[in-house]
C-alpha cells in the first residue's frame, strides 16, 4: 500500500513538473489550461529557495521602473514577493509588465534569486524572483484606494468598496484571525461532549428585550416570521430533549437602535448544558477563555477568575462591566463631604471620588477639559469639583472657598490619596446615574494615562445580578437578562413584595471593560416560569400565546438546565487589539445599519408587496424621509 502511494505520489511530482515546463509553451492553450497556477505562493520564498523555477499568481500592488528593470510586488493573501523585469534579457516581456496596472491579476513564471539591495520589513525580502514570463489573468480598474496598511481610503468608501477593504494585509488577518478562533472553539467544546445544532433562523415574534426583525410569509398572508435575537427557547428545548450539552456559532438579529459598535446582526457563540450548577458553568467557560487566550495571544489566564457581585461592581466602577486594567476605585464620600458647608454637596443624594496617582500637577487647561467632558450631554454631569495633593505637600482645590485643609486631609485619607495625586469628585441627586457618570470620567483618565493596553487583559465574572430592572420607558419591571432567567433560590420568597431585590443566577464573562458573554440558570418549572411572565406583566393568554411551546414542553420533564452566549465579535476584535467589531466581519453594516456595498435595506418591486399582500404607507414613509 505504501509502496503504491508513494509511486503514485512521485507520479504527481513528475507530471507537475512536466506541466509547468510546458505551461508557457505559447501557443499550446491545452497545455496552459492544465497546467497549475501556481507551484508557490507570495509568501513562503526564502534564500533556501535561491536558483528554483516558480510561478506565481496574484495582484499587482504596485510597480516600479528603474532603469532597465522593472520591479513588481505580486500580493496574494500569503504575502507580497518582488518580480524583476529585465529590459535587456526580454524587453517585449518588460514592456508588458511596464503596462500592468494597480491590481491586475497576473501569473508569473521565473526563477528564484537573491535580492541585492534586501527589505528586512517583509518575509520574503531577501528574494525577488527574476521573470522569464507572465501571463495577464484579469485587468483592473484603478481601485478607488490603495491597498495598503496605511490606506488613502475614509470608512465610506472602504465600506462600499469591502471586497478591496478586505484585500488589505491589517482587514485580512483580522477574518483569519476570527476562522482561527471559531476553530479552536468548536474543537473545545467537541472535546467537551457539546454537540453543534444549528437552530432555525425563520421563527416566531417575541417581542421581549430588542426589536424583531420580521419576515414576512408569502405562503401564510398577514402572517410574519421573526429572526432570532438569540437561540435561547430553542436552545432550552434541545435541554427537554435530551440534548445535554448544546452549542453553536450562530447569527442573532436585533433591530435595536444603532449605538456605537453595535451590528444589526452578529454572531454568538451559544452553549446550553444540562444539569449543572453556576460554578459548573463558570468553571467550563473559563477553560475555554483560558485556551482561547492561551492559543491565540499566549496570555495565561489566572488559574481563577475573579467573580464581582454585580452591587460591588456598580458601588466601585459604576458599571456591571468594569475595566480592571486600572485602579482608581470609586470611594463614596457622603460622610466626608456633606458638612453643612457646600450646599452642591449637602444636597446630593451620591457623592463620590477617585484618585488619579501622580496627576496633581494638571494644569488649569487639563482641568477645563475635563469639567467640559463631564458636562458633555453623553455624560451628564453639572460639574466637576478637583483637588490636588500637590508634591510639596499644599493642597489647591476648586473648593477651597467651602472646605478647609483640615476637611481636605480628611478627604486625602478617605481617598488613599498621597502627595502628588489628583482627587475628582462627582454628585448628584440620583445615585446611580452620578456612578455613571464617574465611570466615564475613570474611563477617560484611564484613556489619557494610557492605562487601557490593548495587549493586556483582566478578565472577570460579574455574578448576582438583580432578576429585573425597571424601565423609565416601558414604566414596568423587565427581565434584565431574560424572562428565563432563575431567580436565585434564597430570594424567591421576595419575589411577590419585593421582586426589585430577588437577584438572578446570572453572569457576564467580562473582560477590559467589555461584556464579552453572559449567561444564566434557566426556570425549568413550569409554574415559576409563569410567575415569572405574571411579574414581567404577561397576561396567561399572552405568555401562552408567546411562549406557549415552552411552557408545554416544560410539562415534559424538563432537566435543569443553564447556559450562556459569547459574543463572537467582541472576543475576536479584543483578542485583535480593534477599536470596532466592524473590523472582523466580512462584511459589516455602517453606523446607521446600512450594508453601503450592497445597498441594503431598499426597496422592493409592487409585484413583490402584492404577493406579500403588503402595503407601504408612502406617506409616513415621506413624512419621516422630509425630517
Ligand atoms: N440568550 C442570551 C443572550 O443572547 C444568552 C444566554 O442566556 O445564554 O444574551
Amino acid at each position: 500500500m505504501l509502496c503504491d502511494f508513494l509511486i503514485f505520489s512521485d507520479l504527481v511530482v513528475i507530471l507537475a513538473d512536466l506541466l509547468l515546463i510546458l505551461q508557457f509553451d505559447k501557443d499550446n492553450i491545452i497545455t496552459f489550461h492544465i497546467a497549475m497556477y501556481r507551484t508557490k505562493t507570495c509568501g513562503e520564498l526564502r534564500l533556501a529557495n535561491a536558483g528554483e523555477q516558480v510561478t506565481l499568481a496574484g495582484w499587482v500592488q504596485r510597480t516600479r521602473k528603474m532603469g532597465g528593470m522593472t520591479f513588481v510586488d505580486l500580493r496574494d493573501r500569503y504575502g507580497i514577493t518582488q518580480i524583476v523585469f529585465n529590459n535587456e534579457v526580454d524587453a517585449a516581456l518588460c514592456d508588458n509588465a511596464n503596462k500592468l496596472g494597480r491590481e491586475f491579476v497576473v501569473q508569473v513564471t521565473g526563477t528564484v534569486a537573491e535580492r541585492s539591495s534586501k527589505n528586512a520589513n517583509l518575509p520574503t525580502g531577501d528574494v525577488e524572483i527574476i521573470a522569464t514570463a507572465m501571463n495577464v489573468l484579469s485587468e483592473s480598474a484603478t481601485p478607488p484606494f490603495t491597498i495598503e496598511d496605511n490606506t488613502d481610503g475614509g470608512d465610506d468608501l472602504r465600506m462600499k468598496y469591502r471586497y478591496l477593504d478586505l484585500r488589505r494585509n491589517c482587514v485580512r488577518k483580522n477574518l483569519e484571525l476570527r476562522h482561527r478562533m471559531t476553530i479552536l472553539i468548536r474543537n473545545f467544546l467537541d472535546s467537551r461532549d457539546f454537540i453543534e445544532v444549528e437552530t432555525p433562523i425563520l421563527i416566531g415574534s417575541t417581542p421581549e428585550g430588542a426589536r424583531d426583525f420580521v419576515v414576512p410569509s408569502r405562503m401564510n398572508p398577514g402572517q410574519f416570521y421573526a429572526l432570532p435575537q438569540s437561540p435561547q427557547t430553542l436552545k432550552q428545548l434541545l435541554m427537554v430533549a435530551g440534548f445535554d450539552r448544546y452549542f453553536q456559532i450562530a447569527k442573532c438579529f436585533r433591530d435595536e437602535d444603532l449605538r456605537a459598535d453595535r451590528q444589526p446582526e452578529f454572531t454568538q457563540i451559544d452553549c446550553e448544558m444540562s444539569y449543572v450548577h453556576q460554578d459548573d458553568v463558570l468553571e467550563i467557560f473559563e477553560d475555554m477563555a483560558r485556551h482561547l487566550f492561551k492559543e491565540v495571544r499566549g496570555v495565561e489566564l489566572p488559574a481563577k477568575l475573579q467573580q464581582m457581585t454585580w452591587h460591588d461592581a456598580m458601588r466601585l466602577y459604576g458599571s456591571d462591566k468594569p475595566d480592571l486594567r486600572f485602579g482608581m476605585q470609586f470611594v463614596e464620600l457622603m460622610d466626608v463631604m456633606k458638612k453643612g458647608k457646600f450646599g452642591v454637596f449637602d444636597d446630593a443624594a451620591y457623592i463620590g471620588g477617585i484618585c488619579v496617582p501622580g496627576c496633581a500637577d494638571y494644569s488649569r487647561k487639563q482641568l477645563d477639559e475635563l469639567t467640559n467632558f463631564v458636562k458633555r450631554p453623553q455624560v451628564g454631569a453639572k460639574g466637576l469639583v478637583y483637588v490636588k495633593y500637590n508634591a510639596d505637600g499644599t493642597i489647591k482645590s476648586s473648593v477651597d472657598k467651602f472646605y478647609d485643609e483640615a476637611d481636605l486631609l480628611e478627604l486625602k485619607k478617605a481617598m488613599g490619596a498621597s502627595d502628588g495625586d489628583l482627587v475628582l469628585i462627582l454628585s448628584g441627586d440620583n445615585a446611580n446615574k452620578t456612578r455613571i457618570q464617574l465611570c466615564s470620567l475613570r474611563l477617560e483618565m484611564g484613556e489619557r494615562l494610557g492605562l487601557r493596553d490593548k495587549d493586556k487583559f483582566e478578565c472577570l465574572w460579574i455574578v448576582d445580578f438583580p432578576l429585573f430592572e425597571w424601565s423609565d420607558e416601558e414604566q414596568r419591571l423587565m427581565a434584565t437578562h431574560h424572562p428565563f432567567t432563575m431567580p436565585n433560590p434564597d430570594d424567591i420568597p421576595l419575589l411577590d413584595e419585593h421582586p426589585e431585590r430577588v437577584r438572578a443566577m446570572a453572569y457576564d464573562f467580562v473582560c477590559n471593560g467589555i461584556e464579552v458573554g453572559g449567561g444564566s440558570l434557566r426556570i425549568h418549572d413550569g409554574k415559576l416560569q409563569e410567575k415569572m411572565f405574571e411579574i414581567l406583566g404577561f397576561t396567561p393568554e399572552r405568555a401562552m400565546a408567546q411562549f406557549g411551546f415552552l411552557i408545554n414542553a416544560f410539562k415534559y420533564g424538563a432537566p435543569p438546565h443553564a447556559g450562556l452566549a459569547f459574543g463572537l465579535d467582541r472576543f475576536v476584535s479584543i483578542m485583535a487589539g480593534l477599536d470596532s467589531i466592524r473590523d472582523c466581519i466580512a462584511f459589516p453594516k455602517n453606523n446607521s445599519g446600512r450594508d453601503v456595498m450592497l445597498d441594503a435595506p431598499s426597496e422592493i418591486a409592487q409585484e413583490q408587496l402584492d404577493e406579500l399582500y403588503l402595503n407601504v404607507d408612502e406617506q409616513r414613509v415621506n413624512l419621516l424621509k422630509n425630517k
